[in-house]
């Protein structure tokens, strides 16, 4: 059961049936960028325009934002476009002048939300406070952080809450800034039904040509909504550059997503996917007697290389075994990565159970 007691988002954003859309630059850098930046989102559906006015950047020669004289410029840049305003706020003195400027969603940052005494001491900043808070996941995969961060919120009194996925910064990739490791986001959503979750395809992937992808895979997975960094000038910009994209380029990227329903009344669909399920649920019965098998001849080889005095992994056999595994699955059209990392869990805990049979009695002296 979560421990968050929420309000729904249609309650403080109005928004139902589509995703909520956060959009706007990484930073603000001047009052002419925020109001081109919103003058060309016009035609597209952005429910909140964001900006950065204070950054946490990872080295301190970075651009590190205007600060507060770029308050006015993201306040009056929505309104005269009709769009509501959203920031980052790091410390009490952010909640208080962006809520005087009249800012009228507020998120926390993934360098914030790792940190407990932080996030205590925007929590009492924000007590009393109606305006929604976001918070972003911690920049390390950590859900006990992210859930906390979201209490320490709630305890203070705020209701209209969500969160946002941006990835996780620890995982080394090639391909994702910080991958979206959407087993947790996944999770989260199980643990925590009832709390509107966003996704950032820009921290994220950290590269334009990724945000479509990475959007429709979100709205594939349920999530309600999407947070997009967008600049007038992407190349130009001060921070962030190569993830970010025009306001054109977004309103494009919107209208190719398919928004896809959670379900449907149809019956012929309902009886086909009941079938299925049916299916895949006897799989699932016969994957699970299959593994316990698997582990009764692990326990098997145990015993006898504990008769034997034998060590429990022998490393050459284990990379026989991995290769064959994997030729095998790809010949069956399943992934490498797939059936790579299936194995890598499943030789982790056969390893495990060998150890603790090999521990339950002491090992024969080597005679000599
Ligand atoms: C941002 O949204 O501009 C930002 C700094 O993101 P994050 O906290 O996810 O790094
Ligand atoms: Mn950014």
């Amino acid at each position: 059961m979560s421990t968050i007691d929420s309000i729904p988002l249609v309650r403080w954003s109005g928004v139902e049936g589509r995703p909520l859309v956060l959009a706007g630059p990484c930073s603000a850098e001047s009052e002419a960028q925020m109001l081109e930046c919103a003058r060309r989102l016009n035609g597209v559906r952005v429910d909140y325009l964001r900006a950065g006015i204070w950054k946490a950047r990872t080295r301190p020669a970075s651009f590190e934002g205007i600060g507060d004289p770029a308050l006015p410029w993201l306040v009056q840049a929505g309104r005269a476009f009709k769009m509501k305003t959203a920031t980052e706020v790091a410390t009490p003195a952010h909640v208080e002048t962006a809520l005087h400027h009249g800012v009228d969603l507020l998120w926390i940052g993934a360098r914030t939300t790792v940190n407990p005494f932080s996030v205590q001491q925007l929590a009492d900043a924000l007590r009393g406070v109606t305006v929604p808070v976001l918070v972003k996941n911690p920049t390390s995969p950590d859900l006990g952080l992210w859930t906390g961060a979201l209490e320490r919120i709630n305890h203070a009194g705020v209701r209209a809450l969500g969160v946002i996925h941006r990835g996780f910064g620890v995982a080394s990739s090639r391909r994702f800034r910080n991958p979206p490791m959407w087993e947790l986001a996944i999770e989260f959503r199980r643990l925590h039904p009832d709390i509107p979750m966003v996704t950032d395809p820009s921290h994220i992937t950290g590269r334009r040509e990724l945000i479509q992808d990475i959007c429709q895979q979100a709205l594939d997975l349920g999530v309600d909504g999407l947070m997009v960094e967008v600049h007038p000038n992407p190349d130009q910009a001060w921070s962030d550059a190569a993830q970010q994209v025009t306001p054109e380029r977004l309103g494009e990227i919107l209208h190719h997503l398919k928004v896809r329903s959670e379900t449907s009344a149809d019956a012929g669909f309902l009886a086909s996917l009941e079938a299925l399920r049916e299916r895949i649920d006897r799989i699932d019965h016969d994957l699970i007697d299959v593994l316990a098998n698997r582990m009764r001849v692990v326990e098997e080889i145990a015993d006898c290389k504990r008769e034997n005095n034998v060590s429990t992994l022998q490393v050459s056999r284990w990379t026989a075994l991995l290769e064959d595994r994997v030729a095998r699955a790809e010949q069956l059209g399943l992934s490498p990565e797939y059936a790579r990392a299936v194995y890598e869990i499943i030789h982790r805990e056969s390893v495990r159970r060998q150890s603790e049979i090999m521990s339950e009695e002491p090992s024969r002296q080597v005679p000599g």
